[in-house]
């Protein structure tokens, strides 16, 4: 090639002449002489099938006087007629099998096309070349090819066809009058599925294209089927591979069989490495007592379903995974090996281990609080009497004499007393509700409890003038005394934290396998963002104008939780304030234990 950039290019090509510098084996023989091998009674036997009206189609010699006459001119004109009638047949009948026929000579082909045409779609073609360009352009199911033929021979016909990725699964039949097993063991040697000598008979043709067709549809069917099985696998495979688990096969002796990428990542092991080698080498020393449990079970045909254990990456590293393993069965459901799917769940183990140890800080700071709480609260009582017992023995022994601002100065001694004793008094309940077992075998009356409270506030009922409503009560499982602590808690407060006289509602109702419960009052009400924060210890929200503790609502919180159960407040400022708390009915825990 010559080239100008902007002004175009000459490309030029050179064609030795002659064939001296081609491949002697590539070069065209000239057509031999067809009949050499032919015997001339053969020649008339083959010619004489080919006559339109012949009685006997089965190749043997007809018993008749013109035997050995070639067919005259109009019989060959009503030859040529019905082959083109037959093409045309052909050409509608496409799911007719399609034979591709390779024959020199004309009579032969017009003489092969009768004779399959009924079954066939038959399409003659005068030499290999042709027969070639023919199955190229349309894809035959079967090729019938004479040996000699000019341009391309049987033989050269049959080399190109295997050579050709389209072409090369399609069965081609060599006809020869080569008789003798050499040409028959030379034409099979080349790749023919099957040798037939002229002359042959009719039914010996039809015969044997039909069997070839029918193995070839076989053989075509059967490599579909490999190939689609061989898809299906490939897109299995390609699932596996993709996969984020690792996922690995082993045998019954715990050999790897397969080991996909998933597994390579997780394990820092590729497949090379480990496929053909004991699962044995991911399974920590102090964990090797697991397998056998686990190949007895796969035997068993039983599956192991995610099982937290620890492996062994190549760096050594230690892995928390989850493993699900299944039993692999071969056809007749015979358990051959095992599939199995590890998750890394390192990361969650660390967590929960890390909420575990959380956890575990969490309840000895609890554990040292209520301690010490407990302690203080039983240490502070002592000097907390000494306390009052000499602010009492201040004001008998020296009342009047101090004058006003002295028997303020002891008043004030003795409410601080008294507060300070409430205050323990309610760190006490809270620490004996927590030491108290949860929930008690047996049953509250929670009307009763509620009697005993009302009976311990009268006073303070009276003062008010407060109004209590009663609905029917159940029997719930809790101590006495928490049901009794749930009612003076809430109710004092209803009656303390009133907005004029206080109407109290008290009921319950089954919700849900829980007992609820409801106190209502139409006191001064809680702000919306504080009705969390109340039920925490010494939380309180109107400490300057009512006297308190902040104890009560964590006392009820407490023993709630203990019991199971929810506490919460609806409520809005000035419209009063409902305390809601539930309590799992005794069946229902019952039923949960
Ligand atoms: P306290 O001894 O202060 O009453 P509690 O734990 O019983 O302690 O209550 C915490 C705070 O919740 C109270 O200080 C009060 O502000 C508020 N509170 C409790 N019950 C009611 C109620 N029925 N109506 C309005 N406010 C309430």
């Amino acid at each position: 090639m010559t080239s100008v950039l902007g002004q175009g290019s000459t490309f030029r090509i050179a064609i030795p002449l002659g064939k001296a510098h081609l491949d002697p084996d590539r070069i065209g023989k000239p057509p031999e002489d067809g009949s050499t091998s032919m015997t001339p009674a053969a020649f008339v036997e083959e010619a004489l099938r080919w006559l339109p009206d012949e009685p006997q189609r089965d190749g043997q010699a007809p018993d008749r006087p013109d035997s050995g006459t070639l067919p005259d001119r109009p019989a060959a004109e009503a030859e040529r007629l019905a082959e083109a009638v037959q093409l045309t047949q052909a050409a509608q009948l496409k799911q007719k099998p399609r034979v591709l026929w390779a024959d020199d000579n004309a009579d032969m082909r017009a003489y092969v096309r009768r004779l399959l045409g009924d079954r066939f779609d038959v399409a003659a073609v005068p030499d290999g070349k042709a027969a070639l360009e023919a199955a190229r352009a349309r894809k035959p199911d079967l090729v019938l090819s004479d040996v000699m033929m000019p341009r391309l021979d049987g033989f050269g016909l049959l080399r190109e066809l295997r050579a050709d990725p389209q072409l090369c699964e399609i069965p081609v039949l060599l006809l020869s009058a080569r008789a003798g097993e050499d040409a028959r063991i030379e034409g099979m040697e080349a790749g023919a599925d099957d040798y037939l000598i002229k002359p042959f008979s009719a039914r010996e043709l039809l015969a044997l294209v039909e069997s070839h067709l029918k193995m070839s549809r076989l053989r075509r069917e059967a490599n579909e089927a490999i190939r689609r099985g061989e898809r299906n696998a490939g897109l299995l495979a390609s699932i596996v591979q993709s996969s984020d688990d690792a996922i690995v096969s082993k045998n019954l002796e715990g050999i790897i069989m397969s080991w996909n990428q998933g597994a390579e990542r997780l394990f820092g092991y590729t497949a090379d490495e480990v496929i053909g080698k004991s699962i044995n080498m991911l399974i920590p020393p102090d964990r090797i007592e697991e397998e056998p449990g686990i190949l007895a079970r796969l035997r068993r045909g039983e599956r192991v379903d995610h099982f937290e254990t620890i492996r062994v990456r190549k760096d050594g590293s230690r892995l928390n995974i989850s493993l699900t393993i299944s039993p692999v069965k071969d056809a007749q459901g015979l358990v051959v090996g095992a599939s199995k799917i590890a998750r890394d769940i390192t990361e969650r183990v660390r967590q929960e281990q890390a909420l575990q140890i959380a956890n575990a800080a969490l309840h000895q700071a609890n554990a040292d609080l209520e301690q010490f709480a407990n302690s203080a609260s039983h240490d502070l009582q002592e000097p907390l009497r000494i306390l009052r017992i000499y602010s009492e023995l201040l004001g008998e022994t020296f009342g009047g004499q101090l004058g006003q601002t002295g028997d303020e100065f002891i008043r004030h001694i003795a409410e601080g007393a008294t507060r300070m004793d409430n205050l323990l008094r309610g760190v006490r309940t809270y620490m004996q509700i927590s030491a108290a077992d949860d929930p008690p075998l047996e049953e509250t009356e929670a009307g009763e409890a509620l009697n005993r409270t009302l009976l311990n506030l009268q006073a303070a009922i009276e003062e008010s003038g407060a109004s209590i409503t009663v609905a029917a009560l159940p029997r719930v499982r809790m101590h006495e005394f928490q049901m009794e602590q749930l009612f003076l808690n809430l109710i004092s407060n209803a009656i303390r934290y009133r907005n004029g006289v206080p109407r109290i509602k008290i009921a319950a109702g089954f919700e849900d396998r829980n007992w609820l419960f409801s106190v209502q009052d139409n006191g001064i009400g809680i702000e919306p963002r504080f009705k969390e924060h109340i039920f925490g210890v010494f939380k309180r929200l109107h400490s300057s104008e009512y006297a308190g503790t902040g104890m009560g609502l964590a006392i009820c919180q407490r023993i709630i939780e203990r019991a199971g159960g929810r506490i919460w407040v609806e409520s809005e400022p000035g419209n009063g304030s409902t305390f809601y708390f539930t309590i799992p009915a005794a069946e229902a825990r019952s039923r949960a234990d």
